[in-house]
């Protein structure tokens, strides 16, 4: 196929705005294509040359393209540079510099699709010494043959901006209209489900049609699109649906597909990128964990704090990307752990299509106890009080909430369906201001911070009563010289037993005399079981709790313990903030 063919369809692409004549001009060129080039023209109409998860990714820096630019068509590398500055795209650049160069001598062999699809593979696997020049070369060779609009698409690739806003399920659509029937479009993208290559859907589908789609199976190594949940506002609502149903703690990480054999080990994030370089800990407990030769395992990675024992916000770890070389120190800093929800493959078996309940016994019985990886936390029960009070349980243990899943569900990649239900929390409002916090008692430090305190107890002061009552654990924020010096600052304030105005279900430590005060950033209020300040003003037996507390580094010495936020400032703020946003609060991360 000609290239000049493809692009000109894309230029058509660029200029509609409806969706369904997008549909249209991609079923037309579906059907242009002959087979033998099917995969590469969906690779390159969605600007890749290879699914997501492989990582082969073109995005040569625009600047070494327009000295390519400049060599290739003889204009001065200044002039280049001004073009881009003004028209912002270097793909508009290439259509112009081209044009405006000598003619192409006659001779020169039009452009094949197969032939723009190799450079540009060959310019994605180029590494290592002298690979900038290797790259420069292949693409000098399809711009000395390119017409201007070619060299537009071409340099739209190669620095990975192609964006023609063409979706997979338009591909998917195309792909059904050309091979299928409109009624057997759910098999096409149940493949692509399975497989999250559409590339490879193309290729199959064209050489052997609806029937080649079948073989088409769940493999190690190749990650399979995550099945998705639904949302319903209450655990009464979700158990009705249900009847009885699988409620599991819903962390607030990263979901982690993790596929697992002897002698390798691949992480898949939930938008299928790999990520294995990133989370060298899951790998390492991995390694222990998974008895079994080989698995594919879901779950949720964590950040948890080894001191308090609570989780952290996502931030900690969003914080790795990209840094290759803080990964390990990081990791070490802080460290994720992974809880399994899930087992999709095992020893070569397809478990998608079992039940969750048996997927779940395969998930337990597989697993073994390893550093940094636990099963997810599971309750099955047809009864509303108990899921309210497991929802509480999750609460307190830094959960957004459940993921309610049907006992009899199979594992429908891609789909999001009433199959698994969340339930976030209700009760939460987001923080903007900082909080003065008053410290009641402390908790012996681990690891790093043996010797010291791992975490402070802090309250806030209720003023009816005249007394100290908790709202949370702080751990984070203390640089090492103050971390190290805690003990002997606190020490004229310590008690052996919780003193009388300190109001507290929780047994620390050591306990102080409320009296020094530290400043308090937090990421929102939420209803606490285990914390005291504003028991019962919200829902009876729970409090107010501070989530993801960090110390800002400031001492409040110039505030005595009652000038400290009250209880009532926070139930205020609870309310108000409440009212402002009256949804759920979003994820952190
Ligand atoms: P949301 O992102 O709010 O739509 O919620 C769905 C996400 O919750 C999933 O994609 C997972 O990343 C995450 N999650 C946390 N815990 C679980 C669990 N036990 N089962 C399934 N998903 C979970």
């Amino acid at each position: 196929m000609r290239f000049a063919d493809l692009v000109e369809v894309y230029d058509r692409i660029e200029a509609t705005t409806k969706r369904l004549e997008m549909t249209e001009l991609l079923v037309g060129l579906v059907r242009a294509t002959p087979k033998e080039d099917l995969a590469r023209v969906v690779y390159l109409t969605q600007g890749r040359i290879h699914p997501d998860y492989e990582g082969i990714e073109l995005g040569l820096a625009e600047k070494m393209v327009t000295r390519v630019l400049a060599h290739a068509t003889g204009l001065e590398e200044a002039r280049i540079q001004r073009m881009w500055k003004e028209k912002g795209d270097v793909g508009l650049v290439a259509e112009e510099a081209i044009a405006t160069r000598r003619q192409k001598s006659l001779e020169s062999t039009p452009l094949t699709v197969a032939k723009v699809y190799e450079n540009l593979d060959a310019i994605a696997r180029e590494s290592g010494e002298g690979s900038q020049e290797r790259k420069i070369r292949l693409l000098s060779d399809l711009l000395g043959h390119a017409s201007p609009r070619e060299a537009r698409y071409i340099v739209r690739m190669v620095v990975g901006k192609m964006r023609l806003g063409v979706a997979d399920m338009t591909i998917i659509d195309a792909l059904a209209s050309t091979f299928a029937t409109k009624a057997d479009r759910d098999r096409v993208e149940r493949a692509y489900n399975v497989c999250s290559d559409l590339g490879e859907v193309a290729r199959v589908v064209a050489a052997k049609g609806l029937k080649g789609l079948d073989e088409i199976h769940l493999k190690l190594f190749r990650p399979i699109r995550a099945m998705l949940a639904e949302r319903l506002e209450t655990l009464e609502a979700i158990l009705e649906r249900m009847d009885k149903a699988a409620l599991e703690y819903k962390y607030d990480g990263l979901r982690v597909q993790a596929h697992v054999s002897p002698e390798k080990i691949q992480l898949f994030s939930r938008h299928l990128e790999n990520i294995t370089g990133q989370f060298p800990e899951i790998v390492e407990g991995l390694k222990t964990a998974v008895r079994d030769r080989e698995a594919i395992l879901e779950g949720e990675a964590v950040p948890v704090d080894a001191n308090t024992g609570e989780f952290l916000p996502f931030q900690e770890v969003s914080r790795r990307r990209g840094r290759k070389t803080d990964v390990e120190r990081m990791a070490k800093e802080f460290p994720v752990t992974l809880f399994a929800f899930d087992c999709l493959l095992r020893n070569g078996e397809d478990l998608t299509p079992r039940a969750y309940s048996d997927r779940r016994k395969n998930l337990e019985s597989m697993m073994k106890a390893a550093e940094g990886i636990r099963l997810s936390k599971v309750h099955v029960t047809s009864d509303v009080k108990e899921a309210e009070a497991f929802f509480d349980e999750a609460l307190q243990a830094g959960c957004e909430g459940l993921m309610a899943k049907a006992l009899d569900s199979r594992y429908e990649a891609g789909a999001r369906g009433f199959q698994w239900i969340k339930f976030k929390k209700e009760y939460s409002a987001e923080l903007n201001d900082t909080i003065d916090l008053v410290i009641v008692g402390a908790f012996a430090g681990r690891g790093k911070r043996a010797g010291s305190y791992g975490a402070l107890l802090m309250a806030a002061y209720d003023e009816k009563a005249d007394v100290f009552r908790t709202t949370c654990k702080l751990g984070t924020g203390f640089d090492d010289e103050t971390l190290r010096t805690l003990p002997e600052r606190l020490k004229s304030r310590r008690r052996d037993r919780r003193p009388p105005r300190v109001d507290s279900k929780l047994e620390a430590d050591v306990w102080f005399d409320p009296e020094a005060v530290l400043e308090v950033r937090g990421a929102e209020l939420t209803i606490s079981p285990v914390h005291t300040a504003a028991w019962d003003a919200i829902r009876p037996g729970a409090g107010l709790a501070i989530r993801f507390p960090r110390f800002t580094g400031r001492w409040r010495d110039d505030k005595g313990p009652e000038d400290a936020t009250t209880v009532h400032e926070l139930l205020e703020m609870y309310r108000g903030q409440l009212k402002q946003t009256k949804k759920p609060v979003p994820r952190s991360a």
